[in-house]
């Protein structure tokens, strides 16, 4: 068995025809192989060619048995070329890889190879006027500055860009970060030819690679079929962000309205209005992003955030919100502390027992037990509970349907609390400290299997018709109407 060892100082790649074609074509390194190719292509002509930072001189290809064939200068020539390996030519095979896709769709386009300052095989570049599409073929070193200019220069006339990356690196973890996914580009050897794959790299997904013959260029991209997939899975890209070191503490602004606009696409979460104290911080009005799955925090508390939150900004914007996955509201004396809270000075009993317990949404027990303190209005929801007794399966779903009602009665409810007169407020006040406690405890496996919610979901159905009510409000206003009267009622 004889050992042939890849020479790649040899000149293996070279343009097919005259030294300015941007033909390419790699001299197959097996002897069998360039026998079979020789009669393939007998009148082909190799060429040091222009595009291949070559020197333009006419190049023969050598046969060896003993090493692999490559082709050679004559004699005299003076060549500096400087890449001359296996993947030497491969911006002109991505070229017309390109070129063919879009003849192939029917797309007018401009594919044009880059020197970037090393060489024509920097990079290709395909501009597609008709879907304002750019696709970058980045083959080449390249740093996040020069990343932003080109990426900057692309915004200009493409209403979006793709960034191919041949080297897996910081960029291509960015591009992970601010789109989900990353694509890559790699070529594979056959006999004369180098293939053109692309590659989908992606969190929670294998890097998957596809035939540049197979996928195709839409108005939102170069599509490969993995790509489509892994679009589907990630519908939201991460937003950069900053940790909080040292926690915080939050109060909500009461009767705020939040914009439905910001530049963060925060998904089904709560986003409030709040003053913040970050540890060793003055306090900041500042929009806060809260996870959807327990009540939104009230006006009237304070809460802590012990750990984990951030502070999402938004490229070139001055945007930014902060987002915490856990809170816990604090008693009393701690929110004293904190000087966001101090007691009224008209204080309620009904608002005082319900206000400031410590822990609503982790401290189960403590939640549980706020429920069976109220006594008072266990009677209404009997009737309801029993209903749900039928079967385990239907009470998930009637639970499920319960919390939801709860949590938009509750988002119905907010706005109008502070334009209210006292007893009514008080009335919709405990309703729904009441209700985000069963939520709290809810979210817990035990704790679903209690018959709290039907009473609670009616507590909240009385209290929004007394809100109506109190207000003179329409029953059948529109939850924007409700809010914007009760604005003006207020203001
Ligand atoms: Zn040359």
């Amino acid at each position: 068995m004889t050992y042939v060892s890849l020479d790649h100082r040899r000149v293996q790649t070279a343009v097919i025809g005259d030294k300015y074609s941007g033909d390419p074509v790699i001299l197959p390194m097996d002897h069998h192989e360039l026998d079979r190719w020789r009669k393939l292509h007998p009148d082909y002509t190799y060429w040091c060619g222009i595009q291949l930072g070559g020197c333009g001189g006419e190049l023969s290809d050598r046969r060896y048995t003993d090493k692999v064939c490559h082709f050679a200068h004559h004699p005299n020539a003076v060549c500096h070329r400087t890449a001359n390996g296996e993947s030497s030519a491969d911006h002109l095979f991505i070229k017309r890889g390109m070129e063919r896709l879009l003849a192939r769709q029917g797309l007018r386009g401009k594919v044009s190879t880059r020197d970037l300052g090393s060489g024509p095989g920097d990079a290709v570049d395909v501009f597609v006027p008709a879907v304002r599409r750019r696709v970058r073929f980045q083959l080449g070193a390249l740093d996040y500055l020069a990343w932003r200019r080109a990426a900057d220069e692309f915004a200009e006339d493409a209403a979006g860009a793709d960034w191919v990356f041949a080297q897996d690196g910081p960029l291509t973890h960015e591009l992970q970060y601010r789109q989900g996914y990353s694509l890559r580009v790699r070529l594979s050897t056959h006999g004369g030819e180098r293939r053109v794959h692309i590659g989908v790299s992606a969190q929670g997904h294998p890097l998957q690679w596809t035939p540049l013959e197979e996928c195709t260029l839409t108005p939102t991209g170069l599509l490969t079929p993995p790509l489509e997939t892994v679009r589907l899975s990630q519908a939201r890209h991460r937003a950069a962000s900053f940790p909080v070191q040292g926690g915080l503490v939050f109060a909500p602004v009461p009767g705020s309205e939040v914009a439905e606009e910001t530049p963060f696409d925060l998904g089904e979460r709560h986003l409030i209005a709040a003053y913040v104290k970050p540890v060793d911080s003055p306090v900041v009005r500042a929009l806060v992003s809260l996870p959807s799955d327990a009540g939104a925090p009230l006006a009237g508390h304070v809460y802590r955030v012990p750990d984990g939150a951030r502070v999402l900004v938004a490229d070139e914007d001055t945007a930014w919100v902060v987002t915490a996955e856990r809170y816990i509201r604090l008693n009393a004396h701690e929110a004293q502390r904190t000087g966001l809270w101090s007691p009224s000075p008209a204080p309620t009993a009904d608002c005082g027992r319900t206000a400031l317990r410590p822990g609503g949404r982790i401290d189960l027990t403590t939640a549980a037990s706020a429920d069976d303190s109220s006594g008072s209005t266990a009677k209404a929801g009997t009737a309801a509970d029993s209903e749900a007794q039928t079967g385990f399966a239907k009470r998930q779903t009637e639970n499920r349907e319960r919390r939801d009602r709860a949590r938009d009665l509750i988002s119905q409810l907010r706005p109008l609390e502070g334009a209210l007169g006292e007893a009514v407020r008080k009335q919709v006040t405990r309703a729904i400290n009441g209700a985000e406690l069963w939520l709290a405890a809810v979210t817990n496996p035990r704790g679903d299997a209690s018959n709290e919610g039907g009473r609670h979901v009616r507590q909240l159905e009385l209290a929004l018709r007394a809100a109506r009510r109190d207000l003179k409000l329409d029953e059948h206003s529109t939850y924007s109407g409700t809010s914007a009267q009760a604005a003006q009622r207020k203001g």
